[in-house]
């Protein structure tokens, strides 16, 4: 059998994120991925990478190869009762945009700086079966490799980052916590669609939700995520039904001139769900520790963040290991600490967030508070860039709705009412 330093299950975003941020550190990397092809990629998603993980794709070395490759900076503009909501361009305080990057093309590109990174040894057709356990801790995988042939890894360390149905966190024992969802979701890809200046645009109609983001390749993903009462009637007639939605969108896109691309694909029931991110010896990583509605477009880089938050806390533990003469027992308890660590940023950074969308899955309008935040966004420029810094997950849910950002909204929406407000009839001038 032989050891690593760490085993990473899955080598999509999380799990090559996670192997590359820990291989640079000198540390010793077996990435396992079930598929069997380097090019393999997921493709129930719309692409939609939202500016927190700007830093962290900079960090990988992955920004310059993602515009090369036609990545779309983006930008969105939000439709709402009280009209358009414009993202404003970033002030200095966040990064300037995420990208729009068709998974077919960002995967493989991410899975290729892994492969390169020294230290990786990327298992390809490697499917995890089991977790290797001593003394309470995880120490180690088994994998069935192409052909059924097995494969026994131990590590200090094993990661599942082997998304929402992860078997790493079955076989652990780790229960995932799951809520309701009231929207279903469909999408699909379209050549030719006016490209509105490149940026994105989302509709809230109340309860029904719908976008369209320009891609690389000159591809549009267009998505609709209707309340459930909706589905007996919108499956009868799925293409039909899809069509018509997208038409009667105020100012949507025009289909009919435009190029289908690929299959609908989409799903009717998917629950929020989230499980403990550690245990003793493992961590999970991206959808495996938290799959969250996707009509916010969160999941991918929450996956980019928390592999880079869990090198943070457990990458120097890991390298300090190897020069520790203190034996096993302080190694596995530095490690433990460090996975706490991990635990807690994991929950600090993303469980206002995952709180809220969960909140929004379940009902069908907009909270009072958001109703104030989304009208005066609509009117002032300051109050619609904490919005998108907000959406784009720069900043939380306390500081979103903070009573110093209730009051200014107010402010905005007052100001708007008393300008409105149809001015007293002038005195008629006295006769005589
Ligand atoms: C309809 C839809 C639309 C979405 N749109 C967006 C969006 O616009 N923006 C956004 O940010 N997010 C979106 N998401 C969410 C996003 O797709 C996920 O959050 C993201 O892919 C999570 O990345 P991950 O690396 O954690 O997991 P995944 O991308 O799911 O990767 C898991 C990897 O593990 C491998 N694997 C599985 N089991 C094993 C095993 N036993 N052994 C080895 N390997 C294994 C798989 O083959 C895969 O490569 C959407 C999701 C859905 C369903």
């Amino acid at each position: 059998m032989r050891t690593y330093d760490v085993v990473v299950a899955g080598a999509s975003i999380a799990g090559c994120t996670a192997a590359i941020l820990l291989a640079r550190r000198g540390l010793s990397v077996a990435l396992l991925e079930r598929s069997p092809q380097a090019g393999a990629y997921k493709p129930l998603c719309t692409h939609y990478i939202q500016s927190c993980a700007l830093p962290v794709i900079e960090r990988l070395g992955l920004a310059a190869p993602l515009e090369e490759a036609g990545a779309v900076r983006n930008a969105i503009d939000v439709h709402t009762r009280w009209g358009w909501v414009r993202e404003p361009d970033a002030d200095a305080a966040h990064p300037a945009h995420g990208y729009n990057v068709r998974r077919e093309t960002l995967d493989p590109l991410l899975r290729g700086i892994a492969a390169a990174t020294p230290g990786i040894d990327l298992h390809l057709g490697h499917a995890v079966t089991g977790l290797i356990r001593e003394g309470g801790r995880v120490r180690g995988v088994t994998a069935l490799g192409p052909a059924g042939v097995p494969l026994r890894l131990g590590a200090r360390l094993v990661v599942g980052a082997d998304g929402r149905a992860s078997r790493v966190a079955a076989l652990a024992g780790i229960e995932g916590r799951t809520s309701p969802n009231g929207r279903f979701f469909y999408l699909a890809q379209y050549r030719g669609l006016p490209r509105e200046g490149e940026r994105s645009r989302m509709w809230f109609l109340e309860p029904d939700i719908a976008y369209t983001f320009p891609n690389d390749d000159g591809i549009t993903v267009v998505a609709v995520s209707p309340a459930k009462a909706g589905l007996a009637a919108f499956k009868a007639d799925r293409e039909g039904s899809f069509a018509r939605f997208v038409r009667a969108l105020p100012e949507g896109p025009a289909l009919d001139g435009a190029e289908r691309v690929g299959p609908m694909m989409g799903f009717v029931d998917w629950p929020n769900q989230a499980r403990p991110p550690t245990r003793a010896g493992l961590a999970l990583v991206g959808d495996a520790a938290l799959s969250v509605d996707p009509v916010w477009g969160t999941g991918c880089a929450f996956a980019f963040r928390s592999a880079e938050w869990l090198d943070a806390a457990a990458g120097p533990a890991l390298a300090a290991a190897a020069g520790d003469a203190r034996g096993e027992g302080a190694r596995d308890s530095a490690l433990s600490a460090a996975l706490s660590v991990y635990a807690r940023r994991h929950r600090a950074e993303l469980s206002g967030h995952a709180f809220h969308i969960r909140d929004f899955a379940a009902r069908r309008s907009w909270r009072w508070p958001e109703r104030i935040l989304l009208s005066a966004a609509a009117r002032d420029e300051d109050c619609a860039r904490d919005l998108f810094a907000y959406a784009a997950r720069n900043i939380g849910l306390a500081r979103f709705l903070s009573p110093a950002a209730l009051l200014r909204a107010g402010r905005v929406n007052l100001a708007h009412r008393l300008r409105r407000a149809p001015r007293p009839e002038a005195e008629a001038p006295a006769l005589g």
